[in-house]
C-alpha cells in the first residue's frame, strides 16, 4: 500500500491545511533543549506554505493529560519555529476554541499558524471513541485538507493523528514519507551483515522488538541499562545495576533463541562501575562478570567499545537505538560516543531511531551527516520494527 503525498493533493493554494508535526521537544523552564523535531517539522510545512496553503500547525508536548498547564504551552516552540522556517508563526492560545478559530480566519495565502498544545483537550489522547471523535470533529472544522507528518507519534490512537485524517482528504508529509521509506529499508530485504545495536534503560521497552528482530538480524549487540538483565540471565551478578527482574525468564528466552537461531548476541565484557547514580561518581571498568556488589554499571567499559566497534565494522545495515550509558553525564557517554562513531566510520546504511538516542548524537556534537538517516521517532519506529500496525500511518494508506 502506498501513502498520497502533497503533491496529491493538488492545487492548495489558498486552502487551509491542517499538518499534524511532531514538535514534542524537551523544555525546561520555557527554554527549548535538543529542537530537532521541530527543525525535521520545518521542509513540509515551508513546502505547503510556499505552495500558498494556509497552514495550520498542530502537535502536542508532554504529558498535560487533558489540563491546560502553562508549563506545557507551545508558545515557546512556535517562536523557534517561526525562526527555522524563517516566517513568522501565529500562535493560537487554545486548540479548537476561540483563539484557534480567530487566529485560522486570519490566516492569508502562505501563512502559518500553530495551534496550543493538543493534549489540552482530553478528546485528544482520550481511549473512548465518540470522545476523541467529537475532538476530532471540532479540529477537522478548521480545515480543508489534512497533512499527517508527525512521525514520533504514529503509533497513537490520537484523535490529531488517526481521527482528524478520516474526516478529510490527506496526504503524508514529506518527513513521514522519508521515515516509512527508511523503515521499510529495515524491514524488507536489509543488505547484510544486518546489526542492531540496543541500549536505553528498559529492557521491558524493547521486548517486541528484540522478539521481532531475532528473526531478521546477524548480530544483536546490547548495551546500556538493559544488558544488566542480559548479564544476569547469563547468571552474572550485576550489584545495584539497573536490573528488571521480573523480565529474567524473557531475557533467558531471547539468549535461548539467539543461539537457535545462529545470531551473534553480543554483551558487554566490561563496564564503568560506579559508586553512585552521579555525574562525578567514582568509577572504574570492572569486567562484567564482576560487577562489585556495591556499584551499578552507568556505561559500557573500553574493551567493550572496542568489541561492539569490532562488530559493526563489517555491517551492511545497522539499525541502533538507545544510548549505551547514561550519556547525560559526561563521564559515563563515552559508550555512546564509541558506537556513535563505529557508526559514522561505517559505509554501511545506518539508523538512529529513538529520541534520546538523537539527542545524544547531537549534545555529543557529532556530525549528523555522518549517518544515513536519523529517525524523530523511538516508539513509532520500534513498533514498526516489531511488525505493528501503526495507525498513523494506516489512514494515511487509503
Ligand atoms: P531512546 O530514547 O533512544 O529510545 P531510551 O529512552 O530507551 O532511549 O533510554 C535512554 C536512557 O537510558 C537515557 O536516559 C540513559 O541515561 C539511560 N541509560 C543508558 N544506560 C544506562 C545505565 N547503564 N544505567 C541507567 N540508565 C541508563
Ligand atoms: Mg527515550
Amino acid at each position: 500500500m502506498s501513502m498520497s503525498t502533497i503533491d496529491d493533493l493538488g492545487d492548495v493554494r489558498g486552502k487551509r491545511v491542517l499538518v499534524r508535526s511532531d514538535l514534542n521537544v524537551p523544555l525546561q523552564d520555557g527554554v527549548i533543549g535538543d529542537d530537532g523535531r521541530i527543525r525535521a517539522s520545518v521542509p513540509t510545512i515551508n513546502k505547503l506554505a510556499d505552495k500558498g496553503a494556509r497552514v495550520i500547525v498542530c502537535a502536542h508536548l508532554g504529558r498535560p493529560k487533558g489540563q491546560v498547564k502553562p508549563e506545557f504551552s507551545l508558545a515557546p516552540v512556535a517562536e523557534r519555529l517561526g525562526e527555522l522556517l524563517g516566517r513568522e508563526v501565529r500562535f493560537a492560545t487554545d486548540t479548537v476554541g476561540d483563539s484557534a478559530r480567530a487566529t485560522v480566519d486570519a490566516l492569508q495565502d502562505g501563512e502559518v499558524a500553530l495551534l496550543e498544545n493538543l493534549r489540552f483537550e482530553a478528546g485528544e489522547t482520550s481511549k473512548d471513541d465518540a470522545e476523541r471523535g467529537e475532538f476530532a470533529d471540532r479540529l477537522a472544522a478548521l480545515a480543508e485538507l489534512y497533512v499527517g507528518d508527525g512521525f514520533g507519534a504514529v503509533h497513537r490512537k490520537h484523535a490529531s493523528v488517526y481521527d482528524v485524517p478520516q474526516r478529510l482528504p490527506h496526504a503524508a508529509g514529506g518527513l513521514i514519507a522519508a521515515e516509512v521509506d527508511v523503515l521499510r529499508r529495515l524491514t524488507g530485504d536489509p543488505a547484510r551483515p544486518y546489526v542492531v545495536v540496543l541500549g536505553g534503560a528498559k529492557v521491558s521497552d524493547k521486548l517486541g522488538v528484540i522478539a521481532n528482530l531475532l528473526g531478521k538480524v546477524d548480530r544483536l549487540i546490547i548495551g546500556g541499562g538493559m544488558a544488566y538483565t542480559f548479564l544476569k540471565a547469563q547468571g552474572h551478578e550485576v550489584g545495584k545495576s539497573l536490573l528488571q527482574e521480573d523480565q529474567l525468564d524473557q531475557v533467558r528466552g531471547f539468549i535461548e533463541e539467539a543461539a537457535k537461531r545462529d545470531v551473534d548476541l553480543v554483551l558487554p565484557v566490561d563496564v564503568l562501575a560506579a559508586t553512585e547514580f552521579a555525574p562525578d561518581a567514582e568509577h572504574e571498568a570492572v569486567e562484567a562478570t564482576a560487577i562489585p556488589a556495591d556499584r551499578e554499571g552507568l556505561d559500557i567499559g573500553p574493551r567493550t567499545r572496542e568489541l561492539f566497534a569490532s562488530k559493526l565494522a563489517d555491517a551492511a545495515t545497522v539499525f541502533w537505538n538507545g544510548p549505551m550509558g547514561v550519556f547525560e553525564f559526561d563521564a559515563f557517554a563515552g559508550g555512546t560516543r564509541a558506537v556513535a562513531e563505529a557508526l559514522i566510520a561505517s559505509d554501511a546504511f545506518t539508523v538512529v531511531g529513538g529520541g534520546d538516542s538523537a539527542a545524544a548524537v547531537r549534545k555529543l556534537g557529532l556530525d549528523e551527516d555522518g549517518f544515513s538517516h536519523i529517525s524523530t521517532g523511538g516508539g513509532a519506529s520500534l513498533e514498526y520494527l516489531e511488525g505493528k500496525t501503526l495507525p498513523g500511518l494506516s489512514v494515511l494508506e487509503d
